[in-house]
């Protein structure tokens, strides 16, 4: 890229200083004693190397000739930085998805969703403009210093007044785009933000009508919106200055030139073409100052990637070397502690429990007792804080990761879909499982009773985020997905709160069928809903407070009898209900 600049430029600057001997040629005493003494020394040589240019045609042809070369080059070197831009973005963006794909979930958590989304679209666009403005930049400093070659050849005097010049020019614009790195970097804030309340917005729109907030939400939208126009204009009111001021600068810095030019008649073709290639030498330095302030704007964009590739962004470990096997005793936590940072009050604090192999735990407790955070450890989304999680005698931490997950299925409450086919969604449990295996997995969630409703039957698209299906259709496609897995182990966090009493019956005997050989950790508010547990395991406040069969913590009269009291009435003969 550099180098057609080169010659480009090249082209461009010999090209203009052959104007000086077609001066010559068609008067100014063509090329004897005056041309020698007038002319600057590198056009007597070429003149001399090329006497064919002492003609005025052939002069004429030289000059088109080596424009068109130029302009022939500015095309190629368009299409180069086009294909490159396009490449160079493609490859950035994908460097990003697969950097998000492998960080540690705390790094995404602690994010907005609608600023990481910012990030893979417009600050990788962004980045690629840094590149560009840095090629181009590269590009423009050779175009530089061959004009300014080009110009000391033809008068040196002239070439320093002119580069002073430059320079204070160069002084003055970094003194009024002063500031601008700082309210780019504001800008790079507020257009985060915006993204994020855009996304947010868009997410919660049913919420909004729901509680009739439109006026609010478009206020808060229209602040957020102000914010970036603002800091924008700030921006521009210093960038936009730039181009205009140099160009009554230089322009100045021309008429000079030109009144020397009057005063010394002798060297009118040489300062013609002096002034000639100044003329086009002052895109170029302006082009520099842009690109300066580019880069500024660019800035913070180039941060924000930048911290996504730092070394200590946390990465998902993964020292794990075991391969996950059939489990022979159990899951043991042995006196975990967790907390989410690294100052945060514990979540998890000493909690022991052993999961059986080919039993169904259950894990009850009040709201905010530790019982998701419990299942982020088993299936790894984070590590203990302290203590160890160990499967049989394993900790799970020496299980290559991998492994695990394809032995342990999950299916939480949110039950995520994609905006893909329902075939595509179950399949996702077991990439390449055939369609018969997927509508039995279907029919055994008891998905596939509403999925032969549908217009396209399983090959309909459920929208985005599954927003075309009900709560407890999506919850049926996400334990269609866990049973076409055949996980050893099977984590169902709330997976059928959204599913009515006959259906989470029906479902949770199909579940029973995925075999003695699968280990379950059930949580559920419901309590009816673990009735069927060989364990319960009750968490408080981040502690197990009591573990056992139902029956036996009904007659201990403990924290799970009172949570089931809440749920339950007192039959008249004396035998206790589920409400339902
Ligand atoms: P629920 O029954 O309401 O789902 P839970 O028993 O599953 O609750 P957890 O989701 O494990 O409880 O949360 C335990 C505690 O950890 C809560 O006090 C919660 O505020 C806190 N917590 C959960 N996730 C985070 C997070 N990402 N960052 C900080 N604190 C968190």
């Amino acid at each position: 890229m550099v180098g057609i600049g080169l010659i480009q430029t090249l082209s461009e600057g010999v090209g203009v200083a052959l104007v000086i001997p077609f001066f010559y040629s068609v008067g100014q005493g063509g090329f004897g004693e005056s041309f020698r003494e007038g002319a600057p020394e590198f056009i007597v040589r070429i003149v001399d190397a090329a006497p064919f240019l002492q003609n005025p045609s052939h002069l004429v042809l030289a000059i088109l000739g080596l424009l068109l070369l130029k302009n022939v080059l500015s095309y190629l070197g368009g299409v180069a930085y086009g294909w490159l831009d396009a490449w160079m973005g493609h490859e950035l963006r994908l460097r990003v998805v697969e950097r998000l794909l492998v960080v540690d979930l705390s790094v995404l958590e602690s994010s907005e969703i609608g600023k990481l989304d910012h990030l893979v679209e417009t600050h990788t666009y962004e980045v690629m403009e840094a590149v560009h403005e840095v090629v181009g930049a590269l590009t423009t400093i050779v175009a530089l210093s061959v004009f300014t070659t080009i110009l000391w050849l033809i008068s040196p005097p002239l070439t320093l007044l002119v580069g002073f010049c430059f320079a204070m020019i160069s002084i003055l614009l970094r003194w009024v785009g002063r500031g601008a790195d700082v309210i780019s970097a504001r800008g790079a804030d507020a257009e985060e933000e915006l993204s994020q309340r855009t996304f947010e917005l868009l997410r919660g729109m049913p919420l909004v009508r729901a509680f009739g907030a439109e006026e609010e939400e478009r206020q808060r939208y229209e602040q957020a919106s102000r914010r970036t126009v603002a800091l924008n204009l700030r921006f521009d009111r210093r960038s936009e200055a730039i181009e205009p001021l140099t160009e009554v600068l230089v322009a100045g810095i021309l008429i000079g030139i030109l009144f020397t030019a009057i005063a010394t008649p002798a060297a009118l073709p040489s300062i013609i073409a002096f002034v000639l290639i100044l003329y086009r030498t002052y895109p170029h330095v302006l082009a520099l100052d842009n690109a300066r302030l580019s880069l500024v704007a660019c800035g913070p964009a180039v941060d924000r990637v930048n911290a996504l590739f730092a070394p200590e962004t946390k990465i998902a470990s993964d020292h794990g070397t075991e391969p996950f096997t059939p489990i022979d005793s159990g899951i043991r936590f042995d006196d975990v502690r967790y907390r989410y940072g690294s100052s945060g009050p514990w979540v998890l604090n000493g909690v022991s429990f052993q999961i059986d192999a080919g039993s169904t735990t259950a894990l009850v407790g009040p709201s905010g007792a530790g019982k998701s955070t419990v299942v982020r450890l088993l299936i790894r989304y984070a590590e203990p804080t302290s203590g160890r999680i160990l499967v049989d005698d394993t900790p799970i931490d020496q299980i290559e990761l991998e492994s695990l997950r394809s032995g342990v299925a999950l299916v939480s409450q949110e039950s995520h879909v994609f905006d893909r086919s329902i075939l595509e969604n179950i399949e996702y449990g077991r990439i390449g499982a055939s369609e018969a295996e997927i509508r039995e997995a279907a029919r055994r969630s008891h998905a596939l009773e509403f999925i032969e409703t549908l217009p396209d039957g399983i090959h309909t698209r459920v929208g985005d985020a599954g927003a075309r299906l009900s709560g407890g259709q999506r919850q049926r496609i996400a334990l269609a997905r866990a049973i076409l897995r055949k996980p050893q182990v099977l984590v169902l966090d709330e997976a059928t709160s959204a599913l009515d009493a006959t259906s989470e019956r029906i479902v949770q005997d199909s579940l029973a069928l995925l075999g003695s050989d699968c280990t379950v950790l059930i949580i559920a508010h419901r309590l009816s809903t673990i009735r069927a547990a060989d364990k319960i395991v009750v968490l408080d406040r981040g502690r197990v407070v009591e573990a056992g069969e139902a029956s036996a913590l009904l007659a201990n009269g403990g924290l799970f009898a009172r949570l089931w009291e809440l749920q339950t009435w007192a039959h008249p003969s004396g035998t206790v209900r589920t409400p339902r």
